[in-house]
Parts: C-alpha cells; sequence; structure tokens
C-alpha cells in the first residue's frame, strides 16, 4: 500500500476521498470550508466538487443564511448515491453490514457460518447481499460501489506471515482480495479488524470528536487500531497495532504467534473463555468469577494504555470489542488509570458506541474512503484558523 499518491489518477482519486471523508466527517461545508479543511486549491476543490456531483455522489445542500453578500453555495454527500457492503469475518460467523454513502446504517446481519474459510464466505455472502439489495430495491438506495471485508488477520499479509490468522484456509491465498473480488464481482477491500474498528468509531461512534484515535478492540484476540492525525496508521507493513502479542509475562502462556505471554492470552474473549472454562458468555457463566477475570484484565489493560498514551498521545483510548459484558465490565475497571506522565485530555479512556458492529461499520467505510484516510483538520482546528 502506497502512503502517497504516485501518480496524477491516483492524486485525483485521493484528493476525491479527501472531500468525501471531510463530507462526511463534517455533514455540509461551503467550497471554501473544503479548501481549508484539504489543504486543497480552490481551483481544486471546484474541480472535484463539479465531478463528485456529477457522478451523483454529493449533492448541493443549499445556502446558509446569515451575513453579508450572497451566502456560499454548501455541498453533502448524497447518502442516495450509491451503498457500501461492510463484513466483519469471526471465526463462526460474519456481520454483514449495508451502508449508505454518508455511513448511515440500512441493514444489519450477523449470519452464522459453519467454518470462515474462503470457499465458505464466497458462497454465503453473495446470498447476504442479494437479500440485502432485493430489500433496498425498494427504497431510494444507490448501486453498491464496493466491498469492504475485515478479519482478525494481518492486513499486511494474510499469506506467508509467521503470525497465522485464527480463520482456516486464508493463509494459502496469494491475494484473498482478488479471489473475492472474482467471487462477488464488486470491488474488494481487506483490512485488519482492529484497524476498521478504529476507522468505524472515528466515523461514527466515540471517535467522532478526536483527530487521535487509539482503538483497543476486544474481537476474539485483542488489536488496536490507529487514526492519527485523521488518518489511518497502517506501518511499513500493514500490520501496526499487534498489541495482542506485546509480551507482558515473559515465559508466560504460549501463544500462536510463537512467544510467550503475549498480552491477548490473559485480556480477549478467547482468554476469558478459557479460564472460565466455557464456549460463550451466557447466563451460565458464573458472575463472581466473571467479576475476578475481569479485575485481572483490567489490570493489565490498564498497563497497556497507560503505554498507548506514552507512545502515541492520542486525544482518546476506545476500548471496543464483540462482547458488550466484556467491554463495559473492562471499561468499568478502568477508573483507576495510573497517573499519566503529563496531563491527559478528559477524554482518557471511552467505551465504543458501535457496540458489537464497530469493525463491520468501519469495514463498509472502506470501500469509498480507502485505507488512506486524508489528513483533516478538525472542526475546532478550522474554527482557530
Ligand atoms: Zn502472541
Amino acid at each position: 500500500m502506497r502512503d502517497l499518491p504516485s501518480n496524477v489518477y491516483d492524486t485525483r482519486e485521493h484528493n476525491r476521498r479527501v472531500v468525501l471523508q471531510a463530507l462526511r466527517r463534517h455533514g455540509t461545508l461551503s467550497r471554501a470550508d473544503l479548501a481549508r479543511l484539504t489543504g486543497l486549491s480552490a481551483q481544486g476543490v471546484t474541480n472535484i466538487a463539479d465531478e463528485l456531483l456529477r457522478d451523483r455522489l454529493v449533492r448541493n445542500a443549499g445556502r446558509r443564511r446569515g451575513g453579508r453578500g450572497q451566502p456560499p453555495l454548501d455541498l453533502a454527500i448524497d447518502p442516495t448515491g450509491g451503498t457500501t457492503i461492510g463484513v466483519e469475518l469471526r471465526h463462526d460467523a460474519m456481520v454483514v453490514v449495508l451502508a449508505d454513502l454518508a455511513g448511515a446504517v440500512l441493514r444489519e446481519k450477523t449470519v452464522p457460518l459453519p467454518s470462515a474459510d474462503p470457499q465458505t464466505v464466497a458462497r454465503t455472502l453473495p446470498k447476504v447481499i442479494r437479500s440485502f439489495t432485493a430489500l433496498a430495491a425498494t427504497s431510494t438506495t444507490g448501486p453498491i460501489v464496493g466491498v469492504g471485508i475485515v478479519a482478525p488477520w494481518p492486513a499486511g499479509g494474510v499469506s506467508g506471515g509467521r503470525r497465522s490468522t485464527e480463520l482456516p484456509g486464508w493463509e494459502e491465498l496469494a491475494d484473498p482480495a482478488a479471489v473475492l473480488t472474482e467471487a462477488l464481482g464488486y470491488d474488494v477491500v481487506i483490512e485488519n479488524d482492529a484497524a476498521a474498528a478504529a476507522l468505524g468509531e472515528h466515523l461514527l461512534g466515540a471517535g467522532r470528536r478526536f483527530a487521535r484515535v487509539a482503538c483497543l478492540y476486544m474481537g476474539r484476540g485483542l488489536g488496536l487500531g490507529l487514526v492519527l492525525d485523521g488518518r489511518l496508521y497502517r506501518g511499513a507493513t500493514g500490520n501496526a497495532g499487534e498489541i495482542g502479542h506485546v509480551v507482558i509475562e515473559p515465559g508466560g502462556r504460549p501463544c500462536f504467534c510463537g512467544q510467550r505471554g503475549c498480552l491477548e492470552r490473559y485480556v480477549s474473549l478467547e482468554a476469558a473463555l478459557a479460564d472460565l472454562g466455557v464456549s460463550a458468555l451466557d447466563a451460565s457463566v458464573d458472575a463472581k468469577a466473571l467479576a475476578h477475570w475481569l479485575d485481572g484484565a483490567a489490570s493489565r489493560l490498564a498497563d497497556a494504555i497507560v503505554m498507548i498514551e506514552n507512545l502515541f498521545d492520542p486525544d482518546t483510548v476506545l476500548v471496543a470489542g464483540l462482547s458488550p459484558q466484556l467491554v463495559e465490565g473492562v471499561v468499568a475497571r478502568l477508573g483507576q488509570l495510573p497517573p499519566p506522565l503529563a496531563p491527559r485530555p478528559s477524554s482518557r479512556v471511552l467505551q465504543g458506541e458501535c457496540g458489537p458492529y464497530s469493525a463491520a461499520r468501519g469495514a463498509a467505510s472502506l470501500p469509498l474512503y480507502g485505507r488512506e484516510a486524508p489528513h483533516l483538520a478538525t472542526r475546532a482546528a478550522m474554527s482557530r484558523a
């Protein structure tokens, strides 16, 4: 994945995404606002706006009242211009989201899978998409412009990696995005689940107010997604944020990654199930045992949060994940964090607002905004300018 646009076409595509994401985050903006927020020239914004209007991705949103003279004409995303599909693959199910271009969730469905291998996914997903679009045909939604698929795999290289994904069959595929694009007939973007969760919360959830968001994502394991200065930080190989495999207990529990004592062997859904000796966190779980487990997990997670603060200095650290019980239980116990090195924002730790859908909703934003979530000033920074 390139970090910077490398030719004219990519630059234009990149700038379109910059403008679209600015509109998605801020609602309605004038062309002058867009130029200020994105750093593009006034002429550049005008050209892109004309193109996006022609493609029905944005619409004219009227003029703001007040002030002197003719107020500028505002632009907004045209939610009816198209739809995107977001998919989060889990070991036993997939969560599928149909969203409009403004990010509003139109349909959301969890589909149990006998196995999350590529063949089963390629066979099942088209049926779910067809059921969504059959419903959508009755309302005013546009065509599907792409599919984002996320899973607890190393997005920088599913195949050939030492750290194999928990999902079977994906390591053997040299280019899973190409295989799925072929199978589904839509452009497919692949991403790591924690990165997608950070994007989902940044665009639609608790991270909306912030330009720097670190999102701890408790899928079956534990990952970290980083939106830094308004863009997804992926690292040199696309695998930034593998906090689950930071060793916190030298010589501790063995991990599939080859190390011992990795954080996610102690703080994750998988660890909770193993420690409590259950196959699901349901009513059968002993409440006292769960509370004790959450105490221990929160204490270890607190250390990780301070480490994240020291490394990245984010506006906030979000905790999100598949199991509301785990996320709520851990966040409730994070009240007494170790004191920070320097004063931190009051938003030090927040719970995600997308429930179990952070990653799937982030996945739905990938076809439109890509991984190169553009550098954007926040509204606060803009008003200071
Ligand atoms: Zn590990």
